[in-house]
């Protein structure tokens, strides 16, 4: 195309009540020159890096480095990591080292990782002082493309996953491919359930590169494939986060493509499955329920979109799939799982469902019945 590498793409997402842009920039070699933008953009002070011990012992130093040439004073910060570590407890632990490193109003907090580090972080950030610059680093894939786009920051409660948190978008969200070389194949995996999601809701052209070859996309490919992955995802989220950037006009629930079902595969393991997974299994049921209620232009879209996620090593079948995983449920226990206790007792839920790739829509009055024999029709 002309442009001479390293590449690197801007977007800029409009938040409507600040009058800041939420600048997204896509290159190989962002985290190498994290310290040099982050002054660009006009932050300085103290810089606390909140990391998890992988994440951090793979890129912590370089960024530290890049930090303190471009003179920052850094303040590492070191978690767990996985999802237990997304809690109040945390938050508190990392309000008090702040506090006690002398990051004051000035100061910028990064938050370098996957969802569970950026929605912890970017939390954080939102809440320490009323506010202070937040700049993330995401370095798994579903962050990249989902997690880490659009200003949703919080921790989990014991009585649910992100129940408390706050619409923070960051400073500068700095999203460097090449951070990916170190991810292990089962997250590469599950990112690219977020990768097919997107492509369903807002990009037909993708989903037919996904459908064409899907094997292509299994495991990272190559620098060009893997830019144009990354940047195209995350115009569809970038996309309809613009139009409903609070969540309070209903693009923004067309996201949850998949996750009704997702949540509740996920529910009824414990949250021991991985989110992707649970995703890719309720992309095919929401599929499926699709077809039943005679929405889907194409009736060779489950089969298609099926094909797609086994070539990505991903489930289709829930029930075989949360089977291998030890977890056993029935069809009525997963719609059980589905709702509120209200919604369950109406027999109604609010679903997302397809009409073509590109044209998703949100139902609040699905039926109880063929949502049972999409689950059944999708079991095994
Ligand atoms: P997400 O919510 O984005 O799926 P998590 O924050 O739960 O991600 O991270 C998943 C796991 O992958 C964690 O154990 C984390 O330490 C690890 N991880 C994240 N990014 C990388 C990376 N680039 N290389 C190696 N491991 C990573
Ligand atoms: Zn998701």
């Amino acid at each position: 195309m002309g442009e001479s590498f390293p590449r690197i793409l801007s977007f800029h997402l409009r938040f409507p009540d600040r009058e800041r842009a939420h600048p997204i920039m896509v290159g190989a070699g962002l985290v190498d020159r994290c310290g040099t933008l982050l002054k660009e953009a006009g932050l300085g002070g103290t810089a606390a890096l909140v990391s998890d011990t992988i994440v951090g012992t793979y890129y912590g130093e370089r960024i530290q480095r890049s930090l303190e040439e471009a003179g920052f004073t850094v303040l590492p910060l070191l978690l767990p990591p996985g999802e237990t570590t997304k809690t109040l407890n945390t938050a508190a632990e990392l309000y008090r080292h702040l506090a006690q490193g002398g990051v004051g109003r000035d100061g910028v907090l990064i938050g370098l990782g996957g969802g569970v580090v950026l929605d912890l972080a970017g939390f954080v950030a939102a809440t320490y002082m009323r506010g202070i610059a937040f700049v993330s680093i995401p370095t798994t894939l579903l962050a990249m493309v989902d997690a880490a786009i659009g200003g949703k920051t919080g921790v989990d409660l014991p009585e649910g996953k992100n129940l408390v948190g706050a619409f923070y978008p960051p400073h500068l969200l700095l999203i460097d491919p090449t951070a990916l070389n170190t991810l292990p194949p089962a997250e590469w995996r599950n990112g690219m359930a977020e990768v097919v999601k997107a492509a369903l809701i807002g990009d037909p052209g993708l989903w037919q590169q996904l459908v064409d070859n899907p094997a292509r996309w299994a495991t990272k490919p190559g620098e060009e494939a893997l830019l144009t992955l990354l940047s195209r995802s995350i115009a569809v989220k970038i996309q309809i986060v613009e139009h409903d950037p609070l969540e309070t006009r209903g693009e923004r629930e067309w996201l949850n493509l998949g996750h009704t079902f997702g949540h509740a595969f996920e529910r009824i393991s414990g949250y021991q499955v991985p989110h992707g997974e649970a995703v890719a299994a309720g992309l095919v049921a929401a599929a499926v329920l699709s077809g039943r209620l005679g929405l889907l232009e194409e009736s060779e879209l489950p089969e298609q979109l099926e094909r797609v996620l086994r070539g990505l090593g991903l489930p289709t079948r829930w029930r075989i799939w949360l089977a291998q995983r030890g977890v056993e449920a029935t069809p009525e226990e997963v719609i059980a799982a589905m709702g509120t206790d209200k919604k369950r007792r109406g027999g109604r839920l609010r679903l997302v469902l397809i009409h073509r790739p590109g044209l998703v829509r949100t139902y609040s009055d699905v039926p109880y019945e063929p949502i049972l024999q999409a689950l059944e029709e999708t079991a095994v």
